[in-house]
């Protein structure tokens, strides 16, 4: 609201709620001034609604922070249904590369949300109707953004992984998940084995399996319990 406005709105209330209104001229100024700072984004019309709205459920004297929380929530409400996203079709008279046209367009769309003058825009669904069914169903029977069978028709062209993914399934521990200790390859956690000439090779050296099917093993113990007899610890006595 314009400066201008504050008086009036002052008045108004005051005819309601006497309280708010300054007899002192220098309070009644620095009263002015004050809601002309605070409420200088707030619409009069909004603020006399939140004057209702305040007396229907309080006993205090109104401030201008009671008017200006009440905007706020309500922008807020209304840009959080709202994109700021340019729908073209709906401005066929602007040339696409009006860049400072769109952008007016799109502020000028922000502001008449803001104000209540048009509704929030929300986004819209990427997928929406039958295909989002049909897409739904689709996921729900691979079970897995790769399926068994994406998997298998796959094997041949990633044969590293598919050996990985048979040892793990096989539950020998993924070969990949320690370095190798074969001295002449050494290959990292992660990185797959070498051959002499460097290259990659397709399986990993049998002693990194080894090494990790002793991983997946003794994972394996540590989460089952021990058998009857033995304390845990200590060796098992030969009879
Ligand atoms: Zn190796």
């Amino acid at each position: 609201m314009n400066v201008e406005h504050v008086p009036e709105l002052i008045a108004k209330i005051a005819m309601a709620d006497p309280r708010v209104k300054r007899t002192d001229p220098i309070e009644r100024r620095a009263q002015l001034e004050m809601w002309a700072g605070i409420l200088a984004d707030v619409p009069l019309e909004f603020a006399l609604q939140a004057t209702h709205a305040h007396y229907a459920e309080s006993q205090w004297a109104i401030t201008a922070g009671d008017i200006a929380t009440r905007w706020r929530e309500v922008v807020r409400d209304r840009l959080s249904r709202h994109t700021r996203t340019f729908d073209p079709s709906a401005h066929p008279e602007i040339d696409p590369d009006d860049i400072a046209g769109y952008l007016a367009i799109v502020q000028g769309e922000h502001r008449a949300v803001v104000h209540g003058h048009e509704l929030p825009r929300p986004v819209r669904k990427a997928i929406g109707g039958p295909a989002a069914q049909e897409a739904a169903e689709r996921i729900a029977e691979l079970g897995d953004y790769i399926g068994d069978k994406t998997r298998a028709a796959l094997a041949p062209f990633r044969p590293r992984t598919a050996e990985r993914e048979r040892l793990v399934r096989e539950g020998h521990g993924d070969p990949l998940s320690v370095a190798c200790p074969y001295e002449h390859c050494r290959a990292g956690r992660g990185k797959p084995c070498r051959n002499a000439r460097r290259h990659d090779r397709r399986t990993p050296h049998p002693s990194r399996i080894e090494l990790a099917a002793g991983g997946a093993q003794s994972a394996e113990q540590t989460t089952t319990t021990e058998p009857i007899g033995h304390a845990p610890g200590a060796w098992p006595t030969t009879a």
